[in-house]
């Protein structure tokens, strides 16, 4: 996925016309709806923290939510999603390293809501996981925390179905890290400066 929060709308057409299936990855919903205005084709991934009161304006507009980090903010996105009629994906956002500046479900409060979330009849589709890795210079010290989140997938696998839950995504990597991280497992990359540095 190409991370555009800061790209200009000119690069954007420019990846899309080489990639017509591109994935676009934004912060804020505004922004992510103000572009999809724009675009034909694309697909709208919202990675950023999602606060409540803009989750209207992300289930109406994003194809994917990446950030969905609270149970109140789950069902919240879930009864929005069934009152548009708008079918979307989830994705949990796990702080996997535990740093204060990192939001998400710690990987064990997740485990410890998991089976309400199975009991629960969802609209939405609750497709993955998704975490950040701490910033670190060599990309090997990434590694530990992509192995954890996949590990952490199978682990909520094997608790049992619910037609709403897949968990067939790991969104995980950037452009520091997305290396490490596909070799661990992950299913989306996300990244950002490393596809638009040096063009403005
Ligand atoms: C900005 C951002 C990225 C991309 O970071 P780069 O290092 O520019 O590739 C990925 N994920 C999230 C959640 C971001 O906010």
């Amino acid at each position: 996925m190409a991370v555009t929060k800061y790209a200009e709308l000119s690069w954007m057409r420019c990846l899309q016309s080489v990639l017509p299936a591109v994935r676009f990855g934004e912060n804020r919903p505004q922004q992510l709806a103000e572009r999809r205005a724009q675009f034909d084709g694309a697909e709208w991934h919202l990675i950023g923290q999602l606060q409540r009161n803009k989750v209207r304006l992300a289930v109406a507009n994003a194809d994917v939510i990446h950030s969905v980090d609270s149970v109140r903010l789950l069902k919240r996105v879930n009864d929005v999603a069934g009152e548009l009629s708008q079918s979307i994906r989830v994705l949990l956002q796990v702080n996997v390293s535990g740093e204060d500046s990192k939001s998400g479900f710690a990987p064990d409060g997740l485990r410890r809501v998991w089976e309400e979330i199975l009991e629960q009849s969802w609209f939405i589709e609750i497709s993955g996981l998704m975490t950040m890795a701490p910033e670190v210079e060599d990309p090997e010290d990434a590694r530990p925390f992509f192995r954890e989140l996949a590990m952490l997938r199978e682990e909520l696998r094997g608790f049992g179905g619910n037609p709403a839950i897949h968990l067939q995504e790991l969104s995980m990597g950037m452009s520091g890290d997305f290396g490490v991280a596909v070799e661990e497992g992950a299913t989306l990359v996300r990244v950002g400066s490393a596809l638009f540095e040096g063009l403005s």
